[in-house]
């Protein structure tokens, strides 16, 4: 029975939604502005600066008043025209969904994905492992017609706990010597995994305010680059709300044609203020670590992790694989009546085979291994064979290798 007056601070250890700091939430409360009225100018002028540092960008960012799904449409409605094809990568659950929204929007995408099951857990390959840029480079070096307009790959596949290399991505796109635009989704990578808009050379990248920046869900970004702006000119694909051109030139002056979500920007300005004075690789430094821990524990049980390339494991969340015949959602349901622990589901071809545990945002050693010993607490109490503790090796992971120093 789920406790209706739970006591103590609840655990939201998915991969996003990640809990919001104090700081951040007080920062929220002040009064709502004028929108256009002088003290938001400069509000808009910081948060937009801001912004352009963790994207690592030199160029225009859009910031929607909406979820990622948002700014998925927005990268796509402002540069593609009906009937272009859309190459997308078969990663997981977020790259199905948005290959099935370019359907939607009158595009064609072209859907890569390695064939084949996985002989140790009967899962689709394709999701557990990232991009394969050869794939990629081949389909793009046999579209001698240049039918395909982009190329759009998710960089942090949120249901998979699999990254990809977005930097071996491009150069594929170049060594094919293709013209199609790079997109990338990184809503739930962006400022915990490394990224670098400019350096890597992508058109447009897509991101959210509920995940790596410590906000509530409802900010979306496109960051840009100058080719996807000229590209945006002549696409079209009909877009009015999600026009880049009038958003990029009221943003010039701090200000947006529509009314923004001003309480959110006074959380985006103080998750800015937090990011940017820890520093970002500090910020990326600590995902790492702290995934590495959750994996150890993961490890120690003898449970799969969903990422079978250890290049690729994600510093945002981890997938584990339950054993075959026991309902992953059962035992999640399980862990958060008894523990008020919130794990994320499997999606997609992986409901009721994994968990997500998220460890991403505002967590700490302590909080990680509580989450660990709430997931180990309801794998016995499923009856499921463990190996061994992970809190203990989730403890000697934390406690041998300490943070380096601010
Ligand atoms: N893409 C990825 C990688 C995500 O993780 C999510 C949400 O979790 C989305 C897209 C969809 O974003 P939203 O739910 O904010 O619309």
């Amino acid at each position: 029975q789920l406790d209706h007056h739970p006591s103590g601070r609840h655990f939201l250890q998915i991969p996003g939604p990640s809990p919001v700091p104090d700081r951040i939430l007080r920062a929220m409360s002040l009064p709502t502005i004028d929108h256009r009225g002088p003290e938001f100018g400069a509000l808009g002028l910081k948060v937009l600066a801001g912004i352009g540092q963790v994207f690592k960008t030199r160029h225009p960012v859009v910031i929607y008043p909406s979820s990622g799904t948002g700014a998925w449409e927005a990268a796509l409605a402002n540069t593609m025209s009906p009937g272009d094809s859309v190459l997308m990568v078969e990663t997981g659950q977020f790259a199905t969904l948005w290959q099935k929204m370019a359907g939607r929007l009158g595009l064609e995408p072209d859907f890569l994905a390695l064939p084949g099951i996985d002989a140790e857990t009967g899962l689709a390959l394709a999701w557990r492992h990232g991009v394969e840029p050869q794939l990629i480079e081949d389909r793009l070096r046999a579209d001698a017609g240049r039918r395909i307009k982009a190329v759009c790959v998710v960089h942090n596949e949120t249901s998979t706990g699999v990254t990809s290399d977005i930097a071996a991505v491009r150069r594929a796109m170049d060594a094919a010597h293709h013209p199609a635009l790079l997109m990338v989704d990184t809503i739930s990578g962006l400022a915990s995994a490394d990224y670098r808009h400019d350096e890597w050379g992508v058109d447009v990248t897509i991101a959210g305010s509920q995940k790596g920046l410590m906000l509530p869900p409802g900010i979306g970004f496109n960051a840009l680059s100058p080719r996807a702006l000229e590209v945006s000119k002549t696409a079209r694909l009909p877009r009015s709300y999600w026009a880049w051109d009038e958003i990029v030139e009221m943003n010039k002056s701090g200000y947006w044609p529509y009314t923004p979500n001003t309480n959110l920007l006074y959380g985006l300005s103080e998750s800015l203020d937090m990011l940017l004075g820890e520093g970002l690789d500090r910020v990326f430094q600590r995902h790492q670590r702290w995934a590495a821990g959750v994996r150890a524990a993961v490890r120690a049980w003898g449970l799969p992790i969903q990422c079978a390339d250890p290049a690729l494991h994600s510093p945002v969340l981890t997938g584990v694989i339950t054993p075959q015949g026991l309902d992953a959602d059962a035992l999640r349901k399980s862990i958060h009546e008894r523990f008020d622990l919130s794990l994320g589901t499997g999606l997609g071809k992986l409901k009721g085979r994994m968990f997500r545990i998220g460890h991403l945002g505002d967590s700490n050693d302590l909080t990680l291994i509580a989450t660990v010993a709430g997931c180990e607490m309801g794998l016995q109490l499923a009856g499921v064979p463990l190996q061994g503790s992970g809190v203990q090796a989730a403890m000697e992971h934390f406690a041998k290798q300490p943070l380096p120093a601010a």
